[in-house]
């Protein structure tokens, strides 16, 4: 089987708009970002995978329950745009060792095995410093949107809105 392209999204901050200290915790709070649905597809329509990758400790901290981070997305993948091919969260909290959560590459590597993934066609794309990280861990090129922190080395592309995304990977993808 040949390896195939992937764009991995992380969730808060790319997808919909993030909860600045608080986390999504019903379909209610769930805002669609404008652009994310044009991104989206523009990801399809070059046949490439689209997965999300998703830190959600929020749950580790019992300020939510997993039933309403499931609730939160499945109403995202009911959303008209929203075809994922896949959907990684961690729930552990930052404190437990050897957890899942960005900056690992962990969740990456799940899903590039699953689906084959080329690495060197694929990218990451995040609003944290933490994102960057595990995409390059991961092998990925990396595109920073709404950046929130700031890492050691920065992304490959900064973007100041998802229709800067768009035009950056509309230029890449093949
Ligand atoms: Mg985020």
């Amino acid at each position: 089987m040949s390896s195939r392209p992937a764009v991995f999204f992380d969730r808060d901050g790319v997808i919909n708009r993030r909860i600045v200290g608080g986390y999504v915790r019903s379909p209610e709070e769930f805002e669609l970002l404008p652009g994310f649905g044009d991104l989206l597809q523009l990801v399809r329509s070059r046949n490439c995978l689209a997965v999300v990758i998703t830190n959600q400790q929020g749950v580790g901290k019992r300020l939510m329950s997993l039933a309403d981070l499931t609730r939160v997305h499945a109403h995202l993948r009911s959303l008209p745009p929203a075809a994922f091919d896949g959907l990684y969260s961690c729930t552990s909290l930052a404190s437990t060792p050897d957890n899942a959560r960005k900056p690992s590459p962990h969740m990456l590597h799940l899903a590039m095995r699953r689906w084959n993934v080329d690495p060197a066609v694929s990218w990451m794309i995040g609003d944290s410093a933490t994102d960057i990280e595990a995409g390059r861990a991961a092998g990925l090129r990396t595109i920073g949107v709404h950046m929130h922190d700031a890492g050691t080395r920065p992304p490959d592309h900064q973007a100041a809105n998802l229709s800067e995304v768009y035009d950056i990977l509309a230029a890449r993808l093949g």
